[in-house]
């Protein structure tokens, strides 16, 4: 089918009936679908299960230095898990914090640390006008916690090969610009990798604020879909470079390997970095669930194993992204009213409609029995200023809900751009 651009208003309608008659027929389906979050599904979950059979001898709960994983002790994590991440950061083992389930909170206490007593500066809490920069879209329980506490959310666009480095080094001369979020590979949701250059401009700012942060979240690190991944450059190499390695603190969990929410999270980060965020640690807790960890590294004990594990995700994976990429090719193709990402690996396909259409295809969705999630969810305060973006989540779903799903998505993206093409 010709472009909608290019139709007379009297195409246009006739269009528009068309497609509100194929909606009505969908809706009546009454479908319970949902691509709203990016959550593996069950079959990946099933790739998982030798681990929680493994353990249950003496020896099984012994790290590999003999110590005994039933008790306390251990902050920082057992060696073969601090091993596990070094391999999937690309970091010596003594850079690695390992914690509990969720890299997010991990990431939710460095700035709360940051804004209670500092991390090499002073509180943040002392500053009444501090910002943090939202490269965007981008992941929305990121801006939750800078929002929570207090700061200003400053979007940044994000380009194809990473956040607008030059708007990024202009904001930075501002000494209340106190960090920046990124997810650098497979970024959530548009599924871009930051090129060499991005990465290398990152690790060279020199920002007013002394105490400025750098959350890199490689939540995304080694969740290819091909044989031909992205690869990311590795930040704390140029950091050492530069002498900013106290900028950067690296995050990541096993919540996309093994268990989403009873997986293993962890960070790397420099010296002074791992001496606060240790000393801090102490106070809150004595240690994390080493079992977990020992389970983890049981059942990853090299990067071969790993590697293996996450080409059966893979394989699970590609198809669904495949089905969504194709069917929009071919639903929407040539109509120029959607554009979207076709990623190498990650959880997301992010899609642009046209301006002010958003909103009112989530809606549509909604009402036929798909949930999206919501319209502006990636921006900060929610607030996608053109409404144009929505975040697809196609790993849950099984393919033939994925088709029916998508199908209703691009009737839905077809319908709401009718209406704003005639309006
Ligand atoms: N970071 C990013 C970019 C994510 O997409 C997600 C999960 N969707 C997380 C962190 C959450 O990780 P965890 O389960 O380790 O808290």
């Amino acid at each position: 089918m010709a472009s909608y651009r290019n139709m007379t208003a009297q195409q246009l309608s006739e269009e528009l009936n068309c497609v509100k008659q194929e909606y009505e027929q969908l809706k009546a389906q009454n479908l319970e679908l949902n691509m709203a979050r990016g959550k593996p599904a069950p079959e990946q979950l099933d790739l998982s299960m030798e681990m929680l059979s493994d353990i249950s001898s003496l020896s099984g709960v012994k790290s590999e230095d003999g110590f005994d994983c039933r008790n306390y002790g251990l902050l920082d994590g057992v060696p073969e898990a601090k091993r596990l991440f070094a391999n999937i950061f690309g970091v010596d083992e003594s850079m690695i914090i390992v914690g509990g389930n969720s890299s997010l909170n991990m990431m939710f206490d460095v700035i709360s640390q940051a804004m209670t007593t500092g991390l090499g500066g002073e509180p943040w809490a002392y500053n009444k006008n501090r910002k943090f920069l939202c490269p965007c879209p981008g992941y929305d329980r990121h801006f939750a916690i800078t929002e929570h506490f207090g700061f200003e959310l400053i979007p940044i666009a994000i380009l194809d090969d990473g956040p607008d480095m030059d708007e990024v080094e202009r904001l930075v001369k501002n000494p209340d610009v106190k960090g920046m979020w990124c997810v650098p590979k497979y970024s959530n949701p548009t599924g871009i990798t930051y090129s060499d250059e991005v990465v290398k401009r990152i690790a060279a700012l020199k920002p007013a604020a002394k105490d400025f942060k750098v959350m890199w979240d490689n939540a995304y690190a080694i969740h290819d879909l091909y044989d031909t991944p992205d690869s990311l450059a590795n930040i704390f190499e140029y950091c050492e470079q530069f002498g900013t390695s106290d900028m950067v603190i690296e995050f990541g969990s096993t919540s996309k390997v093994t268990f989403a929410g009873s997986g293993i999270s962890a960070l790397a980060g420099s010296e002074n970095n791992l001496k606060l965020i240790q000393g801090r640690m102490t106070i809150q807790t004595i240690s994390a669930d080493k079992i977990n960890q020992l389970r983890h590294s049981k059942m990853f004990p090299d990067v071969k194993s790993l590697n293996e594990h996450m080409k059966k995700h893979a394989e699970i994976l590609r198809p669904k992204f495949e089905l969504v990429n194709s069917m929009l090719e071919e639903e929407l193709g040539d109509l120029e009213i959607l554009s979207w990402i076709n990623p190498n690996g990650g959880y997301f396909i992010s899609v642009n409609t046209l301006p002010g259409c958003a909103k009112k295809v989530v809606e549509l969705c909604k009402e036929a029995g798909v949930v999206l999630t919501g319209a502006g969810a990636s921006f900060p305060y929610g607030n996608d200023p053109l409404d144009s973006n929505i975040r697809l989540a196609p790993s849950f779903p099984s393919l033939d809900e994925l088709k029916k799903a998508t199908e209703l998505f691009c009737v839905c993206v077809k319908y709401a751009a009718l209406q704003t093409l005639l309006a």
